[in-house]
């Protein structure tokens, strides 16, 4: 019978879980443990709205009030020094050791740094928690000048926010387009011009060699021709590392996340992963750490009905969105499979606009910018792999709300 579920991690995915264990009716105990000393909150705010100082603190994901109706033990800023699998107890800061029936890893990723001289000069941040925002947010202002190290979604979401404080913004990008990987090279380019209408400078290309200071202050960027740039503050934005330090430390066996299945489960009996730790399967292939808030979401829910004995396998279809330049960006699936890609709407100007990839007669991958609607539409269509084709696709007079309701799911077919 199991009593006792400990959470390691109280980021979006713990506090998911635990939600999600509670709407099950399990009414045993749950040890939430969070290295934050914070409750759980919406950590996409801190590039957005916490860090244009709109909001003064990150939205909680849930009212304190509900750890304490619903009776979760929550452990604030106590990181869990190691986990022993093998008789399911944790180890604790205090020395203490606390036993488990399942434990959930939620322990979500760390910001990646760089190796360079000047790295660790005052001014030089990453942006990962609440703290690194209110570090970054403190230093913005009119006329400081801001260099972003990638061009990826978290570098643009602050371009956009740090103009919008002021800020001189330069982004250093080592491809030759921005957010290539993640919305593809149309979509990045358009970005990258909406950008630089804002006012933010966009180097690509770019080999950065060190960062330069004075006083132990980061005051230049240099590049490896010998080119530098001056900057008051830089921020290293060039991905995330999924965290597994505390699997990897239990003999677990980890790529670029803890590999699980479909319901979450590690290859340790009891022992489930679940956010941005996880190296989850696809529903179209392979497996991967997704770091994403819906697919968060959505795995530490599958995986908490797994630790009660309901295991339903959801491989993932990749979720996310970003705002950028004042423009919402959605996307589901993969950009890079095969297929063909049609767009939908106003190509000429970029918005709103609807992407699709077409792949066996249904939509494999879609991206939207500020269209909304459509986009939960075709989210539909990808998520039930609806039968559809390039032609009827094509037609302008072709309405997807009304398709969708005729027509059945191709998986159902
Ligand atoms: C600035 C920013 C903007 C983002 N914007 C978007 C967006 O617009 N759209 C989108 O889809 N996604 C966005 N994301 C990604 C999204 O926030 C993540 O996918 C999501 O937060 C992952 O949830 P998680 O619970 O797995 O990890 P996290 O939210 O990172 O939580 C993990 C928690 O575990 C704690 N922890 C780690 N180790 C231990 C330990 N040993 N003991 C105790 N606690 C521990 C960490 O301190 C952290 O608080 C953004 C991310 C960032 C950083």
């Amino acid at each position: 019978m199991i009593r006792n579920i400990a959470i390691v991690g109280f980021g979006l995915a713990g506090a998911s879980a635990a939600r999600s264990l509670r709407g099950q009716g399990y009414d045993g105990r749950i040890h939430l443990f969070g290295e934050e000393p914070v409750l759980a909150y919406d950590r996409p705010s801190l590039s957005k709205s916490v860090l244009a100082g709109v909001a003064a603190e990150p939205p909680p994901l849930l009212d304190a009030g509900w750890y304490t109706a619903a009776g979760v033990d929550v452990h604030s800023g106590e990181r869990v020094q190691q986990i022993n699998p093998a008789q399911r107890r944790l180890l604790l800061p205090s020395g203490a050791s606390l036993s488990y029936d399942r434990l959930l890893l939620a322990t979500g990723a760390r910001a990646r740094t760089l190796s360079l001289p000047g790295a660790t000069l005052d001014g030089v941040l990453t942006l990962r928690d609440q703290a690194d925002s209110s570090n970054l947010r403190g230093r913005l202002g009119p006329g400081v000048s801001l260099s972003i190290v990638g061009g990826g979604l978290i570098g643009c979401e602050v371009a956009t926010t740090a103009r919008k404080a002021g800020a001189e913004v330069r982004i250093l990008e080592s491809a030759d387009e921005l957010l290539l990987r993640v919305l593809g090279r149309r979509v990045g380019a358009w970005c990258r011009e909406r950008l630089e209408a804002l006012g933010v400078v966009v180097q690509r290309n770019t080999r950065i060699s060190a960062f330069e200071g004075k006083g132990g202050r980061v005051r230049a960027v240099a590049f490896a021709d010998g080119e530098r740039v001056t900057a008051d503050v830089v921020l290293v934005s060039i991905g995330a590392e999924p965290d597994t330090a505390l699997a990897q430390d239990a003999g677990l066996t980890c790529a670029r996340g803890v590999p699980v299945d479909a319901t979450g489960l590690s290859a340790c009996p009891d022992l489930f992963v679940a956010g941005d730790a996880a190296c989850w399967p696809l529903r179209d292939g392979g497996q991967r750490s997704l770091e994403t808030y819906l697919n968060s979401q959505a795995q530490a829910a599958t995986a908490a009905a797994a630790m009660l004995g309901r295991a339903e396998p959801s491989p993932q279809v990749p979720r996310a969105w970003t705002e950028i330049a004042g423009h919402r960006i959605q996307t589901i699936g993969d950009f890079d499979g095969p297929g063909d890609w049609l767009l939908r709407g106003d190509a000429e100007h970029g918005s709103p606009l609807l992407m699709l990839r077409v792949q066996s007669d249904a939509v494999a991958a879609a991206l939207s910018v500020d269209a909304t609607k459509d986009f939960a539409t075709v989210t539909r269509l990808v998520e039930a792999r609806t039968r559809v084709t390039l032609p009827e696709l094509r037609d302008p007079a072709f309405n997807l709300r009304d398709f969708l309701r005729a027509r059945p799911a191709a998986g159902a077919s």
